[in-house]
């Protein structure tokens, strides 16, 4: 009886130490250069978190390595909540494209919720002499074993749709990978890259703006918006291309339980801001908000695609050591 009650008063004081978080600000590390797709989803869902979660957020730039450098930051902060990870699919694609990985996606992290799916789309240097897709096709002919291809580095959604591209067309390129797709852009306007496959929420304002040249989307429907011109890779002759960036948010494993719920609620209600939601669907992106917003169905989410790119990758000959 005495033991029951010894236990039950320490769970109450664990649970008490942890009744005033957030009492500092929250740190999310994006694994990717500041002005990236990833780097606006976390700007963005920090605006609507903020109040929700009753803290200032600061987003922390941990670039380079196709996200495992941010990633592995974040599997080794203390666990106390006040540095959360906001990833993409590099999460699932890293434990086979990297022999040396310092984390183990699915024992490492805390899983908070999965916050939107992307598409991407096949943009081009403003000077390129394509004015369509099959322009593009035949210029690729012309061009073959000169054109360069950016991307955010080995694992990274531009990586990936990359190689697919590059496998499904049978044109090799050479990739020049960017600590995050901002970068790359600036290069990719100014001319010094030819060709990337970004998402929409980087590349549907530059596209808007004829800042680059856009031929087609990754996924197997047309975008409604401003992109609802360009054809699909599916309907260009590529059938079955499909490719969609998810992003989801993380905490360090052994993270408070009592934290890890006050950081999903929030997360649930940011999710449902209308505001967020507005930005998001101008940039072509869908904020989830069905079950995988819940920590055991975005886990169980991420070990699927596990399961699916790994095979992809290997069979690609992929990897980094
Ligand atoms: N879009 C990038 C990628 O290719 C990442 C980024 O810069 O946000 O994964």
């Amino acid at each position: 009886m005495k033991k029951i009650l010894l236990a039950s008063v320490a769970a109450l004081s664990v649970g008490a130490a942890w009744a005033d978080y957030p009492d500092k600000p929250v740190t999310i590390v994006v694994p990717f250069a500041a002005g990236g797709p990833t780097d606006k989803v976390a700007r963005d869902l920090a605006e609507a978190l903020r109040k929700p979660l009753n803290a200032t957020i600061v987003i922390e730039n941990v670039g380079g390595a196709g996200g495992t450098l941010g990633a592995t930051k974040v599997s080794k902060a203390a666990p106390d909540g006040y540095t959360l990870l906001l990833h993409h699919i590099g999460l699932s694609t890293s434990p086979a494209l990297y022999r040396n990985l310092q984390y183990k996606t699915l024992d490492d992290f805390e899983y908070l919720g999965l916050i939107n799916e992307v598409p991407m789309t096949l943009i081009a240097r403003p000077n390129l002499p394509a004015a369509n897709y099959a322009d593009l096709v035949k210029w690729m002919a012309a061009n073959k074993g000169k054109i360069n291809l950016a991307n955010a580095g080995l694992g990274s959604a531009s990586h990936l749709c990359g190689l697919l591209y590059m496998s499904t067309v049978k044109v090799d390129m050479t990739t020049v990978p960017y600590k995050g797709t901002g970068p790359a852009m600036t290069d990719l306007i100014g001319g010094q890259v030819d060709l990337m496959c970004d998402q929409t929420t980087n590349t549907t304002t530059q596209i808007d703006g004829g800042k680059v040249k856009a031929y087609a989307v990754s996924t197997t429907k047309r975008l409604g918006g401003s992109l609802a011109k360009l054809p699909t890779l599916d309907e260009s002759g590529l059938k079955g291309f499909n490719v969609t960036i998810w992003h989801g948010m993380y905490a360090p494993k052994g993270t408070p339980k009592a934290v890890l719920e006050k950081i999903n609620t929030a997360l649930k209600t940011a999710l449902k801001d209308a505001e967020f939601h507005k930005r998001e669907e101008a940039l072509g992106a869908v904020v989830v908000t069905d079950g995988r917003v819940n920590p055991a169905e975005h886990k169980k989410f991420v070990a699927d695609e596990i399961a699916k790119w790994s095979p992809i990758i290997k069979a690609a000959g992929q990897y980094a050591d």
